[in-house]
């Protein structure tokens, strides 16, 4: 009698799992079921790394990934390690390259990885059912039935749950995945988006939208420093954005949901210390005289000319003001707001603005094959588990390795009556 593994989503993860389990399938009629809400496989893979798609990284450390609870994944790069990741896509034709450590495809196209899904599961005969969205699942003798909106049901021995997390909500991400979980008995933790940007009570700040610069931004838990970050800082009419904070993200959305004091101080000339500023402006004021530079002039080649802008405004001080007319403690109080601007932040952004969802569904009822230890046959990865990573692959990364231990697992495992 032929059995099936279901899958159910078809992101990164559950493309990965169903692959992996067709790959391993322990008789030609095993079925490999893959079912998708949304009428496209991949859809978040093709919108990944701005349609480049950052698929990993040359270095998957713990201190890349965060938990809500006490999920770790690396166990998960102990089964499916990222080198054999990378040899996947390799073996498959897809040339990759790298900028720094982030690993991309080397056409830079988010397109080649979906569409290797796509002919890979054609080829290896996964049966892919779209607009198929699971609302319900329940155990059935030593296997599962999973019920569609629609009302079709279908029977596998094997179900691996992939549905992602709430992050990216216009595709397809309702957090269907918890209820599913939830309805099996594991445990969910609380949820929030990561990888988002974040609130300030800064009006002077949020008027600034459009500054793109460097900067080293540090995450205070009131007077503690938590962390820091250094990279590019966007300011946006929302708050403040860009890839240095979204790595800030999840502490900072941690904080405040525990209602701390969290600020971040932001340093807007990360390569040069006060002194070196210092000593540039009181040489510039010397060396010309006669031009007595207005303040909107006097930090030019030092920091954004808008970031300028920002910080001159909010000292109270107005840019047409000849800067030899400034007191010493004037330039001084100045320089201080270049090197430590400090900014309280007061909320984050939404799912709809999120890469990723923090929490979900817990690694501590799971083996080390992600199996349920409380439902045999029932299997969970990627982003529906409690595990996120900071921006630069390592949620791909986590999403693909995780599908391909559980798809490679339900696909081994031995039934309680035979073998599948
Ligand atoms: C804009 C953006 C850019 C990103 N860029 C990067 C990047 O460059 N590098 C990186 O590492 N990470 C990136 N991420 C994060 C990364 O894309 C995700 O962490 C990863 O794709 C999660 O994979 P997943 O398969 O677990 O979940 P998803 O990709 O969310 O896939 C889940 C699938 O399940 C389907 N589904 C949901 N509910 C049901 C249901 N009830 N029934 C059937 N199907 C269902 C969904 O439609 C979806 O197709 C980015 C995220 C976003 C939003």
């Amino acid at each position: 009698m032929s059995r099936t593994i279901a899958v159910v989503g078809a992101g990164a993860a559950g493309c990965m799992a169903a692959l992996s389990a067709a790959m391993n399938r322990p008789a030609a009629d095993t079925r490999i079921l893959l079912l998708e809400s949304s009428s496209r496989i991949g859809a978040k893979i093709r919108v990944t790394g701005n349609g480049r798609c950052n698929l990993s990284n040359l270095e998957i450390l713990p201190e890349h990934y965060f938990s809500v609870g006490s999920s770790d994944p690396m166990p998960v790069f102990g089964k499916f390690s990222p080198q054999e990741l990378r040899a996947f896509f390799e073996e498959r034709g897809v040339f990759l390259h790298s900028r720094g450590n982030l690993i991309y495809p080397l056409t830079d196209r988010a397109e080649t990885i979906a569409g290797l899904f796509e002919r890979e599961l054609e080829k290896e005969k996964v049966q892919i059912l779209t607009d198929t969205r699971i609302r319900g699942i329940r155990t059935e003798g030593t296997g599962y039935v999973v019920r569609a909106e629609d009302g079709r049901e279908f029977r596998a021995e094997r179900v691996i749950l992939s549905c992602g997390g709430l992050a990216g909500r216009n595709l397809g991400c309702e957090g269907d995945g918890y209820e599913l979980a939830g309805q099996m008995g594991l445990t969910v933790t609380a949820c929030f988006p990561a990888l988002t940007y974040l609130k300030t009570d800064c009006a002077g700040l949020n008027a600034a939208d459009g500054v793109r610069c460097t900067a080293a931004v540090s995450l205070y838990d009131g007077t503690e420093k938590v962390r820091e970050e250094a990279g590019e800082l966007q300011l946006t009419r929302k708050g403040l954005s860009g890839i240095v904070i979204f790595q800030l993200s999840h502490p900072a959305a941690a904080l405040i949901r525990k209602g701390r004091e969290t600020f971040v101080v932001i340093d807007f000339a990360p390569e040069v210390s006060h002194e070196q500023l210092l000593r540039q402006i009181r040489e510039r004021m010397k060396r010309v005289p006669e031009e007595n530079p207005m303040l909107s002039e006097l930090f030019f080649g030092m920091i954004h000319p808008g970031a300028a802008s920002m910080i001159i405004r909010s000292a109270g001080q107005v840019e047409e003001r000849r800067a030899r007319k400034l007191h010493p403690q004037e330039i001084e109080d100045l320089l201080m707001q270049i090197k430590s601007f400090r900014v309280r932040i007061t909320g984050t952004g939404g799912y709809e603005d999120a890469q990723v969802t923090a929490g979900g569904v817990s690694m501590s009822g799971l083996t080390e094959n992600l199996e349920a230890v409380s439902r045999k046959g029932l299997y969970l990865c990627g982003e529906l588990l409690d595990v996120d990573g900071l921006c630069g692959g390592y949620n791909l990364t986590f999403a693909m390795c995780s599908g391909a231990v559980c798809g490679r697992a339900a696909a081994q495992a031995q039934d309680e009556r035979s073998a599948l």
